[in-house]
C-alpha cells in the first residue's frame, strides 16, 4: 500500500506550512494548495524538493481538481488576521463559504475526511467566559469583522449538514489565538506587531485601554491538537488554544523585557467589535484527545522573536499593515 495523502489548503501560511511540515514528518504524502493572497512562498521554500510533497498554486473558490486518491483534507485558506480580513472582505467570506463547499464536494467525491479550521471568533464577543463548545456566540453580523466570523460559521453549518446529509467523515477544529515563527510580522496582529515594533524601535501600539484580554497557544500546540483531532472519531467541534490568559496591557510589558526595547506602549482608539474576553475551555481536547498545551507563553515568545529578529531588514520596514493607528475605529 501507498503513502495515504492528505491536501492541505492555505499551505504557504502560518499554519498551514507547520501542517505541511507535521504530515511531511508522519510519513505522509503531502499536496499543498495556495492562492497566495496571504500566504508565503518561503514558508514552503524548504519542502519544495521533499520527494513526498507536491504544490499546486489555485484558488479554492474556484472548482478544484486532483489527480488519484486523497484521504485527508485539512482547510487552512483564509485571510486569518482582523486588519487582513479588512481589508480583503469578498475574499474572505468566498474561501469560507464557496471554497469549502468546493473542498466538501471533492471529499465526497474522493470518499476523504475534511477537517475544516474553525475559530474562536465564532463566539464573537463572547457572553460566556471561558468559552465552552456549546457556547453559540455573540457575533455582529454586519460588522467588520463580520466577513470572517460568519464565513466561518457558515463553513461550520455546511460541512456538519454534508457530514449528516452525504456521511462525508468530518472535523471542526476551533482555534484560538496561536503564534509562532512564519507568522508574518506586518500582518497586524499583536504578537508580530509588537515584536515588529520593538525591533523597529518604535513605540508599542496598546489598542483601547489594553484591558481586553487573549489566551496565546504556541504552533507546536496547535498543530499536535489538529492532529490528534483529525485522526479522532469525532465529528462536533473542539476548542485548541491556551487557557492562560492575559491582558493585552500585560502582554506589552512581557513583550517589553523580553525583547529589551527601551520604547513605551501609546494607546490608540479599539478597533469595532473587538473581542473584550477570550480564552479556550479546553476540557472536552482533554477528555477526547488527551491534548493539553505544553510550551509555556515564555518559551514560545521567545522562540518567536527569534525568528523575527533574523528576518531581513526587507521583511522588518515592509509598509504593508505597519500603520494601525485608529484602523477602524469607534
Ligand atoms: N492589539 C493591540 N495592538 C496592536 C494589535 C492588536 O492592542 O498593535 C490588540 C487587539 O485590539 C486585540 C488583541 O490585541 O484586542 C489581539 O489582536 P489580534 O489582531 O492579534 O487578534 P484577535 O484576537 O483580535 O483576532
Amino acid at each position: 500500500m501507498g503513502l495515504k495523502t492528505v491536501l492541505i489548503t492555505g499551505a504557504a501560511g502560518f499554519l498551514g506550512s507547520h501542517l505541511c511540515d507535521r504530515f511531511i514528518k508522519e510519513g505522509y504524502k503531502v499536496i499543498g494548495m495556495d492562492n497566495y493572497i496571504t500566504g508565503d512562498k518561503k514558508n514552503l521554500a524548504h519542502l519544495q524538493e521533499h520527494a513526498n510533497f507536491s504544490f499546486i498554486e489555485h484558488d479554492i473558490t474556484e472548482f478544484i481538481e486532483i489527480e488519484g486518491s486523497v484521504d485527508y483534507i485539512l482547510h487552512f485558506a483564509s485571510p486569518a488576521s482582523p486588519i487582513d480580513y479588512l481589508k480583503i472582505p469578498i475574499q474572505t467570506l468566498k474561501v469560507g463559504s464557496l471554497g469549502t463547499h468546493n473542498l466538501l464536494g471533492l471529499a465526497k467525491a474522493k470518499g476523504s475526511r475534511l477537517l475544516i479550521a474553525s475559530t474562536s471568533e465564532v463566539y464573537g464577543d463572547p457572553l460566556v467566559h471561558p468559552q465552552t463548545e456549546d457556547y453559540y456566540g455573540n457575533v455582529n453580523t454586519i460588522g467588520p469583522r463580520g466577513v470572517y466570523d460568519e464565513a466561518k460559521r457558515f463553513q461550520e453549518s455546511i460541512t456538519m449538514a454534508y457530514h449528516r446529509f452525504h456521511g462525508i467523515e468530518t472535523r471542526i477544529v476551533r482555534i484560538f489565538n496561536t503564534y509562532g515563527p512564519r507568522m508574518r510580522l506586518n500582518d497586524g496582529r499583536v504578537i508580530p506587531a509588537f515584536m515588529g515594533q520593538a525591533l523597529r524601535g518604535e513605540d508599542l501600539t496598546i489598542f483601547g485601554k489594553g484591558l481586553q484580554t487573549r489566551s496565546f497557544c504556541y504552533v507546536d500546540d496547535q498543530v499536535e491538537g489538529i492532529y490528534r483531532l483529525l485522526l479522532s472519531d469525532y465529528s462536533y467541534p473542539v476548542n485548541i488554544g491556551n487557557p492562560h490568559e492575559i491582558t493585552i496591557k500585560d502582554f506589552a510589558e512581557e513583550i517589553i523585557k523580553l525583547t529589551g526595547t527601551t520604547q513605551k506602549v501609546i494607546y490608540k482608539d479599539l478597533p469595532v467589535d473587538d473581542p473584550m474576553q477570550r480564552q479556550p475551555d479546553i476540557s472536552l481536547a482533554k477528555k477526547i484527545l488527551n491534548w493539553e498545551p505544553k510550551v509555556g507563553r515564555g518559551e514560545g515568545m521567545r522562540i518567536t522573536f527569534d525568528y523575527f529578529k533574523n528576518l531581513s531588514d526587507d521583511e522588518l520596514y515592509k509598509s504593508e499593515h505597519k500603520d494601525f493607528s485608529g484602523y477602524n475605529s469607534k
